[in-house]
């Protein structure tokens, strides 16, 4: 397995291994950029095929993380951790506190949260052992469920989209389709039907299905016909990657703005495919920051009103976003990175600058030390 290589390819500050027979831990925390703060980041619990995998789903996910909290403006870095294993069968207190032991060494450059395959019941075992740790319940005075906010985020963001494409903000009657019902997408549902839109929806899962059309007003779309409506947006808050070569030919959608992570298979190849098509694309982890932006409210003393219009802030961040690649003529994912990699840029500058006036002032005083030792 390479390790430094790919580090060096994405500029990670630091990788850890940990491994703990006992319980059985074996995890991973990689720590991408750190210059905005501390490294914040889901841990991941999956049965990866091999190490290696790990890693690079590990490296991967953490550098994501990095721009997520740069675009958002929050005074975090990006981070990740992964354990090793089958969370349906290999989740127990000792496993969890073992690891919350592990990111209590790293002394607060890793902040965990929940991710794919670990729950709030987790993060209250590693809670046990490090304050470290966000997206507990609010029982222990933390948000709770990140998904209301995250979905609140994404239906900010398709305001913003909307006034872009369409020059008003307002979702009534805007045919919008939405891919995946599960608990973003369960919220997000109320919002715009609370907004009077036009909505249509597909799950995989039945009874979801199910449960949100007796409740709010909607059609239920096949999966697979859920690319060729006619809509004005098509918002995945499912799976990632479903934005690829296949299903970019029938999209008939206006604007694409949903909650799902990683929604173009390859970046920058379809972020380019949706520009030349004319299909506004807001980029995933700009839209759907609000789950992060509620647990890094945690960390400063949980307050729900400051937590939502930090969320509904999105408007303005991604309308930045979308104008800067407009004006630029580029694809809306590298006009995010583009804004991410400014702000790191600027803090670290300034970081630069802060030392480098320590650093003068230490020299001054040795010198004048110096001098009347001399004298
Ligand atoms: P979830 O598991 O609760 O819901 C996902 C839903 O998608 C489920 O109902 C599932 O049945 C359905 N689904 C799966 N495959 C499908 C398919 N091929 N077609 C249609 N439906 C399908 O997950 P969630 O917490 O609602 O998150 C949704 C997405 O948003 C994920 O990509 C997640 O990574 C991302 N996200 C979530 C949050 C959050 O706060 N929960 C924050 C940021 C990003």
């Amino acid at each position: 397995m390479v390790v430094f290589e790919p580090m060096e390819k994405r500029g990670h500050e630091q990788v850890v291994f940990s491994s703990d027979p006992i319980t059985g831990l074996k995890a991973i925390i990689a720590i991408h950029d750190t210059t905005l703060g501390p490294a914040l980041g889901g841990c991941r619990m999956w049965n990866y095929k091999n190490e290696s995998d790990a890693l690079k789903d590990v490296l991967r996910l953490s550098e994501g993380m990095t721009y997520k909290a740069a675009v958002a403006g929050l005074g975090l870095g990006g981070g990740k951790a992964v354990i090793i294993g089958d969370s349906k069968t290999m989740k127990n207190e000792y496993l969890f506190r073992s690891f919350g032991r592990f990111v209590e060494g790293l002394g607060g450059r890793y902040i965990t949260a929940e991710d794919v395959g670990t729950s709030v019941t987790d993060m209250e075992w590693v809670r046990m052992e490090t304050e470290y740790v966000t997206g507990i319940s609010r029982s222990l005075g933390g948000g709770g469920d990140p998904s209301p906010a995250t979905a609140l985020g994404t239906f900010t963001g398709m305001k913003a989209c909307v006034k872009i494409v369409f020059g008003s903000d307002s979702l009534k009657d805007r045919k919008i389709a939405i891919q995946g019902i599960g608990h973003v997408g369960t919220y997000l549902v109320e919002l715009l039907h609370k907004e009077g839109a036009k909505l249509y929806i597909s799950d995989i899962n039945e009874d979801n299905l199910k449960s949100v059309a007796k409740k709010y007003v909607c059609e239920v779309i096949n999966n697979d016909k859920i690319y060729e409506l006619e809509v004005d947006i098509f918002a995945p808050c499912a799976m990632g990657g479903i934005i690829n070569d296949e299903t970019i030919p029938k999209l008939k959608c206006a604007i694409i703005a949903g909650a799902a992570n990683n929604q173009l298979e390859r970046e920058r190849k379809h972020g380019k495919a949706l520009l030349d098509k004319g299909i506004l694309y807001a980029p995933d982890y700009v839209i759907n920051a609000g789950g992060l932006i509620n647990i890094y409210n945690e960390l400063q003393g949980y307050n729900r009103e400051k937590a939502i219009s930090q969320t509904e802030n999105i408007y303005k961040i991604l309308t930045e976003v979308l104008d800067y690649a407009e004006k630029e003529g580029v694809p809306t994912p590298v006009a995010s990175k583009i804004y991410a990699e400014e702000r790191i840029r600027a803090v670290r500058g300034l970081k630069k600058t802060f030392i480098g006036e320590k650093q003068l002032k230490l020299e001054q005083r040795e010198e004048r030390s110096a001098d009347s030792l001399r004298r």
